[in-house]
């Protein structure tokens, strides 16, 4: 489907603004972006990994609307805890967990792990999938570790807790909204996405 510019009509999965802004920002030339309609129900995330996440909320909406659809998974693996909490990142603590209450549980679990061994990334996948069934499927990787204490109120998440390999020490959550992305890996997907739609 194309809008009435003959862009290519996509909708996306995520209603997150923060999300939607980001992808608006770089994609929103090539595509029509239009938000998920109200009426499609959310899709269980209960594959396990992030690429089988973004495809089953992709495919659902595809199926729903008939569109090319963009969707997005992403988490935290941390190395000390056996790559946890990955595809449960959002439900780390429990099913209806709070960032504030993951962080905790994550600061916990990693109370006797030394600084050299709080290693871990943030993984995102993106799925382009259109009604033929073809997709593109996007990566992007951020490393860093895990601080022993909260910094910033910016951001979401593990946020707080997370020190980008690609920074100055700071968290991200200490970051500007731009600076984050321009090292994040959802902004590295994202870029992945341009790059292969080139
Ligand atoms: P989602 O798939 O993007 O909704 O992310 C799932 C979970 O991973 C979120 O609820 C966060 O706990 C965590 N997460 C993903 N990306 C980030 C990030 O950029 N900062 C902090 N936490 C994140």
């Amino acid at each position: 489907m194309t809008g009435g510019d003959g862009r290519e009509t996509v909708v996306l999965a995520s209603a997150n603004p923060k999300k939607v802004a980001e992808l608006r920002a770089v994609l929103g030339d090539t595509f029509d972006l239009v938000a998920r309609p109200a009426d499609v129900p959310d899709v269980v995330e209960d594959a396990d990994t992030f690429v089988g996440n973004a495809r089953l909320k992709a495919v659902a909406l595809v199926e729903a609307t008939g569109s090319a659809a963009l969707a997005d998974d992403s988490g935290l693996e941390v190395d000390a805890l056996g790559r946890r909490p990955g595809v449960r990142s959002a439900r780390f603590a429990g099913e209806d967990a709070t960032d504030e209450e993951n962080v905790t549980k994550l600061l916990t679990d990693l109370d006797r792990v030394e600084a050299q061994d709080r290693r871990a990334r943030f993984r995102c996948v993106i799925v382009l999938r259109r009604p033929d069934g073809t997709e593109i499927v996007a990566e992007g990787t951020c490393e860093g570790t895990i601080a022993a204490e909260r910094s910033g109120d910016s951001g979401f998440g593990y946020d707080p807790v997370f020190v980008p390999d690609d920074g100055d020490g700071r968290t991200f959550a200490q970051m500007e909204a731009a600076e984050k992305n321009a090292i994040s890996h959802r902004g590295r997907a994202i870029a992945e996405l341009v790059a292969a739609l080139q």
